[in-house]
């Protein structure tokens, strides 16, 4: 029975790959945080399947402990801070988790168990300010905000480790992949969300940044997939996952609205707040590596992804308004 250690297990991606890993037979060892309130929503259905180790990113000792009692042959770091927009009042912190603690995770792996295979979770974020276009393995990075450069040093150093140590470190550049699960604050769900609650009365305004920003948008559940098939090729490489498919954030208010028969128009406010110092106009990827050398395929296509989300954010905003 193989062994997998995941950080940010209790996040989107770590619950759908806890999910796809024990389904294949996995023993899962998944690291959190303490906090004084925990939030268990997205693992709640595993809870009990997962092993579960305290530990902090940016804890060293913690993260060679929870290597020596994982034992894993593979090792997934989904955990970061991982909101673009938190990542300006808070760059330092996100220097920290985004970045620094990628070294502190492959060290702990380098010590206690350098065989152990490695997947980061490197960003499109990284492509920022895009010097061309679709972006490619070979696309040079232009990173646009604090969370951006943090990703792009986990990228390098993860690289580093592989080209110094002879481990069998990937780095998985995801473009933006949504789900159900995915934090309210984000674009995708917060207009999902927000299309439920409004048809449903619980809200009655939407207060958005740019809405001409091009991302390409796929679903969390496709992509935890590609994370894995990394790790089981005979050589470690970076790939791109993405749908080679971009969509504006006006697009995506009007699928969401338009589900529930309404019109975005007559409730979006334009509110600076939300308008960020530095934008990524347009992410686009080309995963033509991870089709022809992963095997990797998409399933869940942006329209059928925003109707899903709508539907969940419908029921529990059902729950709301009974209450
Ligand atoms: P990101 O690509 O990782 O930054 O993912 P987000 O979902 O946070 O943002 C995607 C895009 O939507 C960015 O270009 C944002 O500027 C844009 N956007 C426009 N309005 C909003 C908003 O109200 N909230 C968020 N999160 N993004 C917004």
């Amino acid at each position: 029975m193989k062994r997998a250690l995941i950080t940010g297990v209790t996040g989107q991606d770590g619950s759908y790959l806890a999910e796809f890993l024990l389904g294949k037979g996995y023993e899962v060892f998944g690291l959190r945080r303490r906090t004084s309130t925990p939030n268990y929503e997205n693992v709640q259905h595993i809870k009990d399947k997962i092993h579960w180790i305290s530990g902090d990113l940016t804890d060293l000792a913690s993260l060679i402990e929870a290597v020596r009692i994982s034992d894993p042959d593979e090792v997934y770091n989904l955990a970061a801070q991982s909101f673009v927009a938190a990542s300006w009042p808070q760059p330092i912190t996100t220097g920290h988790i985004t970045a620094l603690s990628v070294t502190n995770m492959l060290e702990a792996v380098r010590l206690i168990k350098p065989e152990a295979r490695f997947y980061q979770a490197s960003s499109s974020e990284m492509f920022g300010k895009v010097v061309e276009t679709p972006q490619k393995e070979t696309t040079p990075f232009y990173p646009r905000s604090p969370y951006g450069v943090a990703k792009v040093y986990g990228h390098w150093i993860t690289v580093n480790y592989r080209e110094s140590f002879n481990m069998f470190a990937c780095s998985g550049i995801l473009f933006n992949h949504e789900s159900p699960r995915r934090g309210l604050e984000f674009v995708t769900r917060k207009v999902t969300d927000a299309a439920a609650r409004i048809k449903l009365g619980l809200q009655s305004k939407l207060h958005m940044g740019n809405l001409d920003a091009l991302r390409d948008w796929g679903f969390a559940g496709d992509y935890v997939k590609a994370m894995w098939l990394m790790l089981q090729q005979d050589e470690p490489q970076d790939y791109v996952i993405s749908t080679g498919e971009m969509h504006t954030v006006r697009e995506l208010l009007e699928i969401a609205f338009s589900y529930v028969g309404l019109d975005y128009k007559d409730y979006v406010v334009i509110d600076p707040e939300f308008v960020r110092p530095a934008e990524v106009d347009l992410l686009l990827g080309d995963c033509t590596r991870a089709k022809e050398e992963l095997g990797w395929k998409l399933e869940v296509g942006f329209k059928q992804l925003i109707h899903m989300m709508v539907e969940s954010d419908l029921k529990k905003a059902e729950v709301e308004a009974k209450l």
